[in-house]
């Protein structure tokens, strides 16, 4: 029979009204299961761990990443797969920064939540969790469906670092407008087989904990000032990912270029993802990016801004030359990138 652990970190999922205040609060794991008592018909074992601080997925960080890394590592033998119950207004990053920091994953770790608390009448929470526990334990000739890090919400199943939260309102909450659905749960749950990654045979997984979150985020916009963007390129950080307009075009004013291209020779990385959430960065296409490319701005091609600042984090845990982190920022690692 298969193993399945529950990791529970918070988010709507378990929460209740206050009576009085009417404020959402986090409850305890013990009061989640008692409104499933469907988990007790699936065919597998389910283990549970939750969290000793309950939180909003607001309050996520770096240090809870590495927490949820840790506990993977330590208990990937024993689990067939992982559902990690976690707040979906940051769940993406969550997940894009696991994808980065689990290399060769062979099992699926699938996040999970809900936009209605699981006690609601009308919740969204017990679909999404028992299908998400379904895949987790997906197996085809013995080997895991979908060993990857994913996202489960609203019938569809996202590779993590492809996803996005969209809609704060509605049940369907996440988009993977550049990167197909690898599962959709209908009468049948059906996999898009072509579209999974699966680790190289006898490749074992390895867990990188050491995220640097020195991390600046530049979002253009037509008359963003001298000083703004000075403040941000010239602060005390290493990786910068900037939002652009279109196919990664900026302007080419020479105060913003020069600003730019000393920003590279402090040795800063800055890689060039654009506004745009459907499509990707072609640095060199038009006139306003060629030399964002010359003077060495690394593409973030199709990249999600939630996977290009957590990839940033854990491209700055592995390399101190900056030149590597640029590299390695322009390649595929886990999916989260179409290099054209
Ligand atoms: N604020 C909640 C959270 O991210 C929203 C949710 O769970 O959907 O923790």
């Amino acid at each position: 029979m298969s193993q399945i652990l529950i990791i529970y970190t918070g988010g709507t999922i378990g929460m209740m009204s206050d009576p009085i205040t009417k404020v959402l609060k986090p409850i305890n794991f013990e009061q989640i299961m008692d409104n499933v008592p469907e988990l007790e018909k699936l065919n597998c074992k389910i283990k549970v761990h939750s969290f000793e601080e309950i939180i909003d997925s607001s309050n996520m960080n770096p240090a809870i990443w590495s927490e949820l890394a840790g506990l993977i590592e330590a208990n990937y033998h024993e689990n067939d797969g992982f559902v990690i119950l976690h707040g979906s207004d940051t769940m993406a990053y969550t997940a894009s920064a696991l994808s980065f920091m689990l290399e060769n994953l062979g099992k699926p770790i699938i996040f999970t939540g809900s936009q209605l608390p699981i006690s609601a009448i009308r919740t969204d929470a017990k679909e999404n969790l028992m299908t998400a526990i379904e895949i987790a334990k997906a197996k085809k000739n013995d080997r895991a469906r979908v060993p990857e890090v994913c996202i489960y919400f609203d019938y569809k199943l996202f590779r993590g670092n492809r996803a996005f939260k969209y809609n704060s309102s509605k049940f369907e909450a996440f988009r993977s407008p550049n990167y197909p659905i690898l599962a959709e749960s209908g009468v049948h749950l059906r996999f898009s087989a072509n579209d999974i990654r699966h680790p190289q045979d006898g490749e074992e997984l390895i867990i990188h904990n050491n995220l640097i979150s020195d991390v600046a985020v530049l979002k253009l916009y037509p008359g963003i000032g001298q000083k703004v963007v000075e403040a941000i390129l010239n602060s005390d950080v290493r990786g910068v990912v900037m939002e652009t307009f279109g196919a990664g075009n900026t302007t080419t004013d020479d105060w913003f270029l020069n600003l730019l291209e000393k920003a590279i020779k402090d040795g800063k990385v800055i890689v060039d993802i654009s506004q745009c959430k459907v499509g990707t960065v072609e640095l060199g296409r038009y006139e306003t990016s060629k030399q964002l490319k010359d003077m060495g701005i690394a593409s973030g091609y199709d990249m999600t801004f939630e996977s290009a600042v957590t990839k940033m984090m854990y491209l700055l845990g592995e390399f101190d030359d900056p030149a590597l982190v640029k590299q390695y920022m322009e390649q595929d690692l886990r999916g989260e990138i179409t290099v054209s």
